[in-house]
Formats: structure tokens, sequence, C-alpha cells
């Protein structure tokens, strides 16, 4: 295509929403045959609320909640300030933490009111000899299999409580799953969730492949992966924890209502963080080099 053709794409494409790094990102974008999406934040809204309280026998919920929200208080994860925001609502202030530590896509440690608390993944508790008794167990299940994210809440060495948070399925999410399947290419989900709750948010949108529970550090080698069997890869993510993977892709595409890291490692910004603009993006580049797929 030639230089005034780009510049008038990357015009357009800033008229509906996408902000284009350079010109030559429009020749990447065509190239494109499969989307990896990012659950939380970029299929979602991201704005998580504490849906539900689950104690182990012989807990107290005020206390499972006012130890966990204190912990998850110094922690800037979505889930985290769910948590926080409704332990206060519901048990007032909360108390200060000490030696918080953040465990990269499992969980927070920390000590509260003496107490040495873990609030995570299950897995997480579990590797620290905090198995999960059976009605904790099945909780977290029922929650995961509805699509909603179930953490649970350990301390001095034993498993406490479950607390079970959610946010929505964004309104345009399906529509522009369904776009950008019409334009040919495949949408994989890539999250750092649990499988059967990121299943269930699939099902709600319309994507068939997900991939769950994938550390934060080893989102780029899925993306890796894809690129090794000859996938040209669009990865589309709002979070830090996305920030490698998107620039590791073919074609990197931010929500603009995600982290800064995020937009930084991307090729494409979606400003209003609305899903369908990747479809724009995928058509305006096709239009704008002269080809149709
Ligand atoms: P995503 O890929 O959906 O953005 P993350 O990689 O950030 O998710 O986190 C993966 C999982 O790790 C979460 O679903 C949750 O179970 C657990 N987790 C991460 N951070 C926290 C936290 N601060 N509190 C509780 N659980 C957490
Ligand atoms: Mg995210």
């Amino acid at each position: 295509a030639t230089p005034t053709a780009l510049m008038v794409g990357t015009g357009r494409g800033a008229q509906l929403g996408i902000l284009i790094k350079g010109p030559e990102v429009l020749e990447s974008t065509r190239r494109v045959d499969t989307v990896v999406l990012d659950k939380t934040g970029t299929v979602t809204t991201g704005k998580m609320t504490l849906l539900d309280v689950i104690t182990a026998d012989g807990e107290d919920t005020a206390q499972v909640l006012r130890l966990a929200g204190a912990l998850e208080d110094s922690s800037e994860h979505p889930i985290a300030q769910a948590i926080a925001k409704g332990a206060r609502e519901k048990v007032g202030a909360l108390p200060p933490v000490e030696q918080f530590i953040n465990i990269e896509g499992l969980g927070v440690q920390g000590i509260v009111d003496d107490h040495a608390m873990i609030v995570g993944r299950a897995r997480l508790l579990a590797d620290r000899a905090q198995q999960l008794p059976d009605e904790l167990e099945s909780a977290m299940r029922a929650a995961e299999s509805e699509g909603k994210t179930a953490v649970a809440v350990g301390w001095d060495g034993r498993a406490r409580g479950v607390l079970v948070v959610a946010d929505a399925v964004k309104p345009t999410s399906a529509e522009a799953i369904e776009q950008l399947r019409g334009l040919g290419l495949t949408p994989i989900m890539l999250t750092g969730d649990n499988a059967a709750a990121a299943r269930a948010i699939a099902d709600q949108v319309g994507i068939h492949e997900v991939i769950a529970e994938v550390l934060p550090a080893d989102k780029v080698d899925v993306v890796k992966r894809l690129q090794e069997q000859g996938k040209v890869v669009a990865m589309v993510g709002d979070g830090v924890n996305d920030a490698a993977a998107l620039a590791q892709a073919d074609l990197g595409l931010a929500m603009g209502t995600g982290t800064d890291v995020a937009i930084e490692a991307s090729d494409l910004t979606l400003v209003r963080g609305d899903l369908r603009a990747a479809a724009d993006a995928i058509r305006l580049s096709r239009r704008t080099l002269g080809t149709i797929k």
C-alpha cells in the first residue's frame, strides 16, 4: 500500500476508536488468523464484586471477611479490590497487614492480627498443607461452574473459607466474537483463572477453545507455541500479566481501559475497551491494504 493509503487508514482507525502505533502495523493486522483473548477485563468488564462468603465448619464469617479483606487491601488485583471493598462494607474498618507478599497469578500472603494468612487459588493453600475440607471444595466448584471466581482463605495452617467474586461479560463481547469468526479468525481464550469459570464465560460469548490456569509468566509461551504451529497470532489483553504475550504476538491489541504496561506493549489500542473494535481493526487493514481474504 502507498504511504498515503496507510495514513488514511490510520486516521480512519482513530475515528473508530483504534489507536495505531505506526502505519506498518496495518500490514501485520491483515495476516492474522488466530485471536487470543484474555478473559478478565477483556471479554469481561473486570469490575469484580464480592458475591458470597462460605466458611468451614466452626469458622466465623465476619472474621474470615475481616482478615481476608485486610490482606487483599494491599493488592491491586481486581479480585483483591472486590474482596477488600466487600469486607469493608460488611465488617467496617480493616486491620493493618505486615509482611505482605504478592504471589503472581496465585494469590497473596501476609500477617494480619498475628495470623499468617493466605488468600488465593486452592492449589496455593494445598501447597502449604492447607487442604480444603470437602464442603469448601464443593462450594468452589459450584461457583466456578457458573463462571464465577472462588478464592480460598486460610490462616495458621488451616483453610477457613471461600470467597466468591465475579464480574460480567461485556455486552458487546459476543457480537465481537461473531464478527471475528466472520472474518475467518479463530478465537481462543487465555486466562489465569480456573478452567470451569473460563469455560462458562467462553460459552456465553461463543469461544470454543479455552486455555486456562496459565500463570502470568507462561501466557507468552502459549502465544509462542501457536506461532510455532504456523499461526499468525493477535493477542488482546488489558493486564500487566498480558504485557509479554502482547509484545510476543504478531499483533498486540490493548484495551484502552487497561493498564499502561499493556498499552505500551501493544501495536493497537482499542480506546473504548469494546472488543468489536478488534474486528474493525482487521477489516480496516484489509480494506486499506486492498486485499479481501
Ligand atoms: P487473569 O488471567 O484472569 O487476569 P491472574 O493471572 O491475575 O488472572 O490470576 C489468576 C488466579 O490467581 C485468579 O483467578 C485467582 O484465583 C488467583 N489470584 C491472583 N491474585 C489474587 C489475589 N490478590 N487474591 C486472590 N486470588 C488471586
Ligand atoms: Mg485481564
